[in-house]
């Protein structure tokens, strides 16, 4: 049975007004980083081609900007825009899929191209960017109001298929909007009517200035914050643009900044997370609807239709995973899509820290022009054998099958992953764990040798004649006693005491009930051993160098370090920031304020947890250079980083075995931790 059999309604077509998508599955908006100077590249139109060709129905530019004081990736505001847009719309639409562009003023979130302070509603500060904004007055209402008039004008002569307006997500729409920030007293601020007479005034002039036959919708999302708008409130609005015939149709989000981790759930959240409060909303609408949240599987959509909750669903992330899920869903090749495991490391947290979306697991991403698979054919195929069965090699075996080349992979251990097995152990990240499956499939599908159980020394490399040899042999957790702040040695007393590691709590380690947790890493690792520990009834005292609990994550803190912080504080935790560790004692652990190092503090604790860092296994690396075996070195083995690091490094290994590949510049990952 096909894809298209199995999922009947999700591969049905859908018409919002004129336009017809071939099936339900969307790509909500999202910034890529990848417009430069406002305007579309041949990385944009690379990014959104590869969703098409992979079977998208509806997909969404980078939102577009409609006035100078809230900039925005595409840059509506100019009519330079419209060249490279119908580029972009011509190229999808060549590839089967449909296109919207949604038009964005950030309100608080923003600041304008002149450096001055924010447009919105009234003086309250965003909590991102704490920067007080201007009360808009009639001047400023019209400016915008008239932005976003020429933006959409724009987007269609673009070639979009329509546009949907941002009144969510805390920005300037949802100032207006929300009780909770609206403090005007003029004809915007106060009534139910009042706060809504803003979006209703700009929906009105939008649809008059494009016309009663182009599409035109709405973003909206509950906050969910106390004294913010809710469901209901929401609900209420979009019933009230129904009615109107303002919008032909009505996208559906939940969160704003005031309750960041609900907009982009991580992998704490089940599928469908959004779905208990946006799915409410959906039905009471006539009007086509999309929803939204951390879908990731076709069969989940294939059940939010069947339950008619809403017509259309967001896959934004599992298709930056995988742009071909759907195609490879149509095809009965389900098992070997590439899990996204909703990390909001690189994707969002790449544009968050770097300015450019990337993956986490899939290397091409971001990068489609230069790193999809088809580009990795080789035109002279090798033996290579790769050592390691971590993220680094299965992605180094994988592309290198792929490539052409004749593949072994030796890995010591009677199962694929490496680290990543170890995240099976975390309470609340262990569906990580499930890129163990899909590149063991991957590797049986591309016909790489795999040989587990093997303990990969000189001789055994040797024995096998490569002509080229990838080192992916990762790293372990240091025991040392290292803290970033005192290289020069272990606190005092280290050496009378037994240290576990995160290797060892998450191995089902045995502890005491108090437990001290030095965390060197700031990042995922750290909050799953704390959390695999508090879940199994231990009191942790969680010592760091760092100002926050887990204070390295990449997307914003609130993102992802809330959940997890307000899970640890509901059990017996406590948190000692700006904090070094000076002795260590049966029984007790003396740290010091790293501002006040007078002020020592005894805690009493029955056993030691150091989160130190890993170090590089590299010596087989070493070996095989000595020998005069070519040889490539990857992931933790290089030094230990975070798992998009692995995986990308695995698949680059493979192009560098090319003759004349140079090494890319500029590349940058998580700069601590180790694999998971
Ligand atoms: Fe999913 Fe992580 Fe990739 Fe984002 S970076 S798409 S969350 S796997």
């Amino acid at each position: 049975m096909t894809g298209a059999e199995r999922y009947p309604l999700t591969f049905s077509p859908f018409t919002i007004k004129t336009v017809t998508m071939r099936n339900r599955i969307v790509r909500t908006s999202m910034g890529s980083g990848m417009t430069v100077g406002g305007l579309v590249t041949d990385d944009v139109i690379a990014w959104h081609v590869a969703r098409a060709r992979g079977g998208v129905g509806l997909g969404f530019s980078d939102p577009g900007e409609v006035h100078w004081s809230s900039p925005a990736f595409l840059k509506n505001t100019s009519d330079q825009v419209v060249e490279g847009m119908r580029r972009l719309t011509d190229a999808v639409h060549a590839e089967g899929m449909q296109m919207f562009e949604q038009l964005m003023h950030g309100g608080a979130t923003n600041i304008p191209q002149d450096g001055s302070s924010p447009w919105s509603a009234s003086a309250v500060p965003d909590p991102g960017l704490g920067m007080v904004p201007r009360p808009m007055t009639r001047w400023m209402i019209d400016e915008v109001t008239a932005g976003f008039v020429d933006a959409a004008r724009r987007a269609r002569e673009g070639g979009m298929d329509g546009v949907e307006i941002h009144a969510g997500h805390g920005y300037l729409f949802s100032s207006f909007l929300s009780r909770a920030t609206n403090y005007r007293t003029d004809e915007y601020g106060g009534s139910f009517d009042n706060r809504m007479r803003f979006l209703r005034e700009v929906l009105a002039a939008v649809r008059e200035g494009v016309g009663p036959d182009y599409v035109v919708g709405v973003r909206l999302s509950p906050d969910m914050a106390e004294r913010q708008n809710d469901g209901d409130d929401v609900r209420d609005f979009a019933v009230e643009l129904e009615a109107a015939g303002l919008v032909d149709f009505v996208d559906l989000s939940l969160g704003s900044h005031y309750g960041r981790d609900l907009l982009m759930g991580g992998v704490h959240e089940r599928s469908g997370y959004q779905l208990a409060v946006t799915g409410d909303i959906a039905r009471k609408l006539r009007l086509p609807t999309i929803v939204t949240g951390r879908m990731t599987s076709v069969a989940q959509v294939e059940a939010v239709l069947a339950d008619r909750v809403a017509d259309l669903v967001g896959m934004m992330r599992a298709t930056i995973a995988d742009p071909d899920l759907v195609r490879k869903t149509v095809e009965g090749r389900e098992d070997e899509i590439r899990p996204c495991i909703a990390c909001n490391q690189a994707c969002a947290g790449g544009l968050n820290s770097r300015g450019r979306v990337t993956c986490t697991v899939n290397p091409a991403a971001g990068r489609e022009i230069r790193f999809g698979d088809d580009s990795l054919r080789t035109g002279q195929p090798r033996r290579v054998v790769v050592v390691g069965g971590g993220p680094a090699g299965v992605e180094a075996a994988r592309s290198a099958a792929v490539a052409g080349h004749d593949v072994v992979l030796l890995e010591a251990a009677d199962e694929l992953g490496g680290q990543l097995r170890l995240v099976r152990r975390s309470p609340y990240r262990s569906e990580v764990a499930d890129l163990i499956p899909y590149y063991a499939t991957a590797l049986g599908k591309v016909g790489v040798d795999v040989r587990l159980g093997v303990t990969a020394d000189l001789d055994a490399v040797r024995a096998l004649a490569p002509d080229a040899v990838i080192v992916a042999t990762g790293s372990r957790p240091r025991r040392d006693g290292f803290q970033t702040l005192h290289p020069w040695g272990p606190p005092d007393g280290f050496d009378s005491v037994e240290v576990f590691t995160s290797w060892d709590v998450l191995g089902q380690a045995s502890l005491g009930h108090r437990v001290l947790l030095l965390d060197e890493l700031g990042h995922y690792e750290s909050l799953d051993v704390a959390e695999r520990l508090t879940d199994s009834g231990h009191q942790v005292h969680w010592v760091t160098r760092f100002s926050a609990i887990a204070a390295n994550l990449e997307m914003r803190w609130e993102m992802i370090g809330g959940p997890h912080a307000r899970r640890l504080y509901a059990q017996d935790f406590r948190f000692y920031p700006r904090r070094v560790v000076r002795e260590l004692q049966p029984g007790q652990a003396r740290i010091v304020p790293i501002e006040a190092a007078d002020r020592d503090e005894l805690i009493e604790v029955d056993s030691f947890v150091f989160l130190s860092g890993n170090v590089a296994e590299a010596a087989l690396y070493e070996q095989l250079r000595g020998a005069g075996i070519e040889a490539r070195l990857v992931g933790d083995a290089v030094g230990p980083r975070l798992l998009e690091a692995a995986t990308f490094e695995g698949q680059l290994a493979v192009r560098s075995l090319e003759p004349g590949w140079q090494r890319p510049a500029g590349l940058r990952f998580g700069q601590t931790g180790s694999a998971i």
